[in-house]
């Protein structure tokens, strides 16, 4: 499957050119966004929470506690709406009504089980390891079964998915543009500072290269 069939629910209305079903283009926008937000209703109230998730394949998977509301209702097959939202820049232009800023959004609809099994556990904690930074897996001690226990996972399944992107310039009417005025695009990046050691490091010790050189997306 190269795109995802557009529906009702997932048919970008307003400007349909900014919209696409690519499912690269989704996959690329969840992999780079480090937080999500779920929607979901539990008991008639709408609630949206922000959460970290990480993709494997057509399933991304959310974790914490086991008393978490959100995870629970989710467990019980509560169908949720999962955003993910990248700011790239701001766009100025030189009216108040055409500032906007560029983003890449995704849209997904779905619903999650719990995963229950130790081994589907396991994976699904290394790929939240392995979306905060890849390769870090590998170098960290893995749960033990109490501390399996100690969190709920649960998989939502991509069942239809959406992106939005907008990106480019300020599009100025044609009265407002004057040379002699500035407008543009700030652009805006997410960039790591340098690693601060636990205090209980070794004195000396350098942070693993995968952190050293991490990177957005
Ligand atoms: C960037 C980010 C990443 C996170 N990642 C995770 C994660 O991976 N796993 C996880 O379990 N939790 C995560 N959290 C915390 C998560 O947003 C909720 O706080 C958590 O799920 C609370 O669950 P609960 O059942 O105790 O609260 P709920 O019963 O769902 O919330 C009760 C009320 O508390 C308030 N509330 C709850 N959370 C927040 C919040 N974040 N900000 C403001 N008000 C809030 C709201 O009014 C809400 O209606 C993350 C938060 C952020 C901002």
């Amino acid at each position: 499957m190269s795109a995802y069939q557009p529906s009702e629910r997932t048919r970008v209305r307003r400007k349909p050119s900014r919209g696409g079903y690519d499912v690269e283009l989704v996959h690329s926008i969840l992999d780079e966004a480090l937080t999500c937000h779920v929607g979901f209703v539990a008991d008639g109230q709408p609630y949206v929470i922000p959460t970290i998730h990480a993709r494997l394949g057509e399933v991304l998977y959310l974790h914490g506690s086991p008393s978490n509301r959100m995870l629970g209702a989710l467990a019980e097959g509560t169908p949720c709406c999962v955003t993910a939202t990248l700011t790239d820049g701001l766009v100025l232009a030189r009216s108040a009504t055409q500032h906007s800023l560029n983003y890449r959004s995704a849209i997904v609809f779905g619903t999650a089980r719990e995963v229950s099994g130790e081994e589907q556990k396991r994976l699904a904690l290394r790929t939240v390891v392995e979306h905060m930074v890849p390769g870090r897996a590998d170098v960290v001690r893995g749960p033990d079964e109490r501390e399996l226990d100690g969190v709920a996972v649960v998989a939502v399944a991509i069942e239809e998915a959406s992106a939005k992107v907008r990106s480019g310039p300020a599009i100025d009417k044609t009265v407002d543009v004057d040379p002699e005025r500035w407008a543009g695009v700030l652009p805006l990046a997410l960039t790591a500072g340098s690693p601060m050691p636990d205090e209980s490091v070794a004195e000396g010790l350098p942070a693993p290269e995968q952190v050293r050189n991490w990177r957005r997306g």
